[in-house]
């Protein structure tokens, strides 16, 4: 039989979509795949009624619908303060996912490097092999999930074709200071570098914490590529509509890479999305109040279950440390979780390049009832564990 290529063999299938699959088998609350278990605001809902019965079934413009362009482009220029052109600094994309992946494979040739920040959202580590660039990682050093300057310029000293940059960051939660982030600007100029972004938790940002766009740095918009999506913002992960914003010219090397891989997100999803992305500035206070709301629920049901983490700045994810288990695998803990505890998490290891197994990553973007419930489950935990003669 004929062999599948190397690159695939090269990584493995998603964690975070197999503890899904793990929590479902187990009927375990699923903490692990970070989506809600709420309804989008109605309006949205409405909308896309309304688009079922438009004209808007056949392929949109590949690079974006002009309409949902023009009401990207409005946001996107209120948010980071910058003159975003619909025509020239977008393409609208299949989710994040793919708008980080045409980003690589836009501007890394084969063999070129690619700073990645460890913890890392595992995407990073596949859009890597796909795109043939090697990834140099950089720790960030709990419990602050800080760099040091240090270890980063040696990164850059490898003449890195770009760095990867979550923020706020999944799976740790924090969210780069503006010192920070000036520290990455001014490497990136040194070593003419660019900047990928991965800004999907941008609207989730804690006091006193506050999201700066790394684009919006002085003299940093025409090396930045920002992505970023609606699924967060506007609880629709289903719908995969994400977008890149950078300049003319390296929009379109990505707009190339876009027509060909996916020809173009969703037309009637990206009509009805025009409503989400009109919504006035009181709909993200809110969006931010109630996942603020969520964090404290969860992270006080943690407390209440004695257990250790790093309290996040931003998105929705909390990372766990089970050092106190003793379990020393950290894939094998999650599944028994998943079974006896009923509450599934995403073992911490897939997202560290250093050999770390005492995390698990969980989320709060769920109903607080749900958030409740996983709490009360998780009050049992250690009982559990040491029942079962550990
Ligand atoms: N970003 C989400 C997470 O980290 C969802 C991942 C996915 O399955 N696309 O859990």
């Amino acid at each position: 039989m004929p062999q599948v290529s190397r690159r695939v063999s090269h990584f493995t299938e998603s964690v975070i979509r197999r503890m899904t699959r793990i929590a479902n088998s187990f009927n375990a609350i699923n903490l692990s795949q970070g989506f809600p278990d709420f309804d989008p605001p109605r309006e949205i809902i409405d909308a896309l009624h309304k688009a079922a019965d438009s004209d808007r079934h056949q392929y949109a413009i590949t690079w974006g619908a002009p309409q949902f362009r023009k009401a990207l482009a409005q946001k996107v220029s209120r948010f980071m303060g910058l003159p975003i052109e619909a025509d020239s600094n977008m393409v609208v994309t299949c989710g994040s996912t793919e708008a980080m992946i045409a980003s690589m494979l836009a501007v890394c040739n084969p063999g070129e490097k690619v700073i990645v920040f460890s913890p890392f959202y595992e995407n990073y580590g596949a859009d890597a092999i796909l795109s043939g660039a090697e990834p140099i990682y950089v720790p960030l050093h709990p419990p602050e999930f800080s760099f040091d300057p240090r270890e980063l310029r040696r990164a850059f000293e490898q003449k890195p074709k770009a760095l990867i940059l979550c923020n706020p960051s999944n799976p740790s939660g924090k969210v780069f200071s503006r010192s920070e982030l000036e520290v990455i600007a001014s490497l990136a100029k040194e070593f003419d570098t660019f900047v990928i972004t991965d800004e999907v938790y941008e609207h989730i940002v804690y006091e006193p914490a506050q999201h700066i766009y790394f684009a919006s740095l002085p003299g940093m918009f025409e090396r930045t590529i920002s992505c970023s999506s609606l699924s967060k913002t506007y609880s629709i992960t289903g719908w995969r509509l994400g977008y890149v914003i950078g300049s003319p010219a390296v929009i379109d090397a990505i707009r190339k890479v876009h027509d060909f891989l996916t020809v173009g997100a969703a037309a009637p999803l990206q009509e009805a999305a025009v409503s989400a992305l009109n919504f006035p500035d009181s709909y993200y206070k809110e969006l931010l109040s109630i996942y603020a709301r969520k964090r404290d629920v969860f992270l006080g049901a943690l407390e209440s279950a004695g257990l250790k983490f790093s309290k996040p700045q931003g998105a929705y994810y909390v990372l766990v440390d089970i050092s106190e288990f003793g379990c020393g695998d950290d894939n094998y803990f999650c599944e028994w979780m998943a079974q006896n505890a009923g509450v599934a998490a995403v073992p911490g290891s897939s997202f560290f390049r250093e050999p770390v197994k005492n995390y698990i990553r969980l989320h709060f973007a769920k109903k607080e009832e749900t958030l409740l419930r996983a709490g009360e489950r998780l009050q049992m935990l250690r009982g559990i564990w040491k029942s079962k003669g550990k």
